[in-house]
């Protein structure tokens, strides 16, 4: 018998001709067969699965940041917006606790979904990205709009959840602890308040759809998104411990929350200022039952038990989102300057003409970036070639610019 054959798997003892491969040690002359270690792969996924379901299992409690951490962490981020931070604070942090709750605890603590409602570019989207980076989970944005009612054209619901599943690599576990904030939710409210007859494609069919993925279930997830079709493998997802925050303009809500309250928004679409002093008033009292008068189904309502609201953003506070948090755009500008070694700065009348300008066009938070951008362009086309070692902004240098860029024509032309 030759040297060859007396070779086998120190681990089942298989001989070398009954194997795909043996595969030596490093150490000695022992060897270990294809089939082995396919089954140690396996028997180590599974260990693996179960391990951290086991940790999943076990939160501790002394570990999850407590809402007034969260709530500091926001404010590094977002200016104002106090209800909707300590909301969702403690949505965040009680979430945490019905993740460390045990199995067979006889109470059982109910998802804390959140809904908040706000005026666009007021930083609902803002909150959610940075809840989802203080946790360091999985966190997708879906834009409810693109969603219909399986059989319509359009994306079937569970795709919401394919996002997820890519950000968290496929990760299923992972992305099973994550966050999905669904943007625009108002926009598949029911038209009118009363439940039609007639089919309402990307109303309340959607609506429906929607409820079994907040209430948590097992549900099957394109992997690649859009429509199902036979030939796909599905991956099967749970719910239950994923966040879902919804968030929405509702435009015209402050009406119904209006009558609820038995008044009157005076002046409703005549004088604009008034408008918005309203509308300020008006959101904070807003109910589950405005929820509803606006066309979302009681069953999402309830499954959106944490409802908070955004207010409008004033003249001070655009101008601290300018300067204050961590990323602000001045920020990001000095930074880009600096890394050619230019000491950038800005004038406060500078500042405050960038701020004048957002609100003369009505452009909202969003519009200071293109400001500061078409003032910004020509510096940052020069200064990189030229001997220039500090530049300041002033309100004349910023005013020239955006005459200039022709942005009054621009910004009118988007208004
Ligand atoms: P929306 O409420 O429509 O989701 P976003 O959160 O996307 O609005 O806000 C748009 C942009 O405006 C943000 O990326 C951010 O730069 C700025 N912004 C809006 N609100 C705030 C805020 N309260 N604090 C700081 N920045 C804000």
């Amino acid at each position: 018998m030759g040297k060859k054959q007396q070779v086998k798997c120190a681990f089942c003892g298989r001989p070398a001709n009954m194997s795909e491969v043996l595969i030596p040690s490093a150490l000695d002359e022992t060897y270990i067969c294809a089939e082995c270690v396919d089954q140690i792969h396996e028997m180590l996924k599974d260990y693996r699965h179960e391990e951290s379901e086991k940790n999943s299992e076990n939160i501790d409690l002394n570990s999850i940041p407590k809402p007034k951490e969260i709530n500091d962490f926001l404010n590094q981020y977002v200016i104002g917006q106090d209800d909707a931070k300590k909301y969702l604070s403690v949505a965040v942090y009680n979430h945490y606790k019905r993740l460390a709750q045990g199995k067979d605890d006889d109470v059982d603590i109910e998802k804390s979904n959140i809904i908040i409602v706000g005026p666009t570019g007021t930083g609902k989207t803002l909150l959610a990205k940075t809840i989802a980076r203080y946790l360091n989970v999985p966190f997708t944005i879906v834009d409810a709009t693109v969603l219909t009612e399986a059989g319509y054209v359009g994306e079937d619901i569970e795709s919401l959840l394919t996002r997820l599943l890519q950000v968290a690599d496929y990760n299923v576990e992972q992305a099973e602890k994550g966050i999905v904030f669904i943007d625009e939710i108002d926009k598949i409210a029911r038209k009118g308040d009363n439940p039609s007859i007639t089919r309402d494609v990307s109303g309340e069919g959607v609506q429906q759809g929607l409820l079994k993925l907040l209430e948590g279930s097992v549900v099957n997830v394109p992997p690649q998104g859009g429509r199902k079709h036979p030939e796909q493998k599905m991956i099967q997802v749970n719910t239950k411990n994923i966040l879902f925050i919804c968030g929405g303009a509702f435009d015209g809500i402050e009406r119904k929350i209006a009558q609820r309250l038995n008044t009157h928004v005076v002046g409703y679409s005549t004088d604009a200022k008034r408008q918005n002093i309203q509308r300020d008033n008006f959101l904070q009292y807003v109910s589950p039952q405005d929820l509803k008068s606006f066309g979302l189904i009681p069953e999402i309502i309830g499954r959106l038990p944490i409802l908070t609201h955004l207010n409008p953003l004033n003249r001070a506070d655009l101008r601290r989102i300018l300067t204050e948090p961590n990323n602000a755009i001045i920020r990001q500008y000095k930074k880009l300057f600096d890394m050619d070694n230019v000491a950038l700065s800005f004038t406060d009348d500078a500042l405050d003409l960038i701020v004048d300008k957002a609100i003369e066009y009505k452009l909202g938070a969003r519009g200071l970036r293109s400001i500061v951008e078409s003032i910004m362009i020509d510096a940052m086309y020069d200064v990189p070639s030229s001997n220039v070692k500090e530049f300041e902004v002033t309100k004349d240098y910023a005013m020239t610019k955006l005459i200039a860029a022709n942005f009054e024509t621009i910004a009118k032309q988007n208004d």
